[in-house]
């Protein structure tokens, strides 16, 4: 099951509604827009709109959403023509990895050229 959207938590507020993001997908159990701090020409965010910690929590509860949210980041790719290149999409898992947002997400980086190896 779901957790309830957290009223303390950023993502919620955006799919929510209650703060603005910049959107460039949506569907009706996802939501995708452009990342405040972008680390590259292209840097989306994808989020269930159901609010789990981390993407190991949100594939262990419902896998088909987070199945849907690969879906989306690849669609992300598509429409900003960054698939041919290459692209990442990165999941900060836990404050250790870099995770500073706890609702899940996925990161999709493109559109400049990246070092080989792992970050
Ligand atoms: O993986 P991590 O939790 O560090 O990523 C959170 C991301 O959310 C950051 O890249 C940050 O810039 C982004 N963010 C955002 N809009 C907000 C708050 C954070 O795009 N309102």
């Amino acid at each position: 099951m779901a957790d309830q959207l957290d009223p303390d938590c950023i993502f919620c507020k955006i799919v929510a509604g209650a703060i603005p993001a910049s959107v460039v997908r949506e569907t009706e159990r996802t939501i995708a827009f452009r990342d405040i701090n972008p680390q590259a020409p292209t840097h989306v965010l994808v989020v269930p709109k159901d609010h789990y910690p981390n993407a190991a929590t949100l594939a262990a509860a419902d896998p088909e959403l987070a199945a849907a949210v690969l879906t989306e980041a690849a669609g992300v790719a598509a429409d900003e023509k960054i698939a041919d290149h290459g692209y990442r999409m990165i999941f900060n898992t836990g404050a250790g990895a870099g995770q500073t947002v706890f609702h899940a997400h996925v990161h999709v980086l493109g559109g400049a050229a990246f070092h080989e190896g792992m970050v």
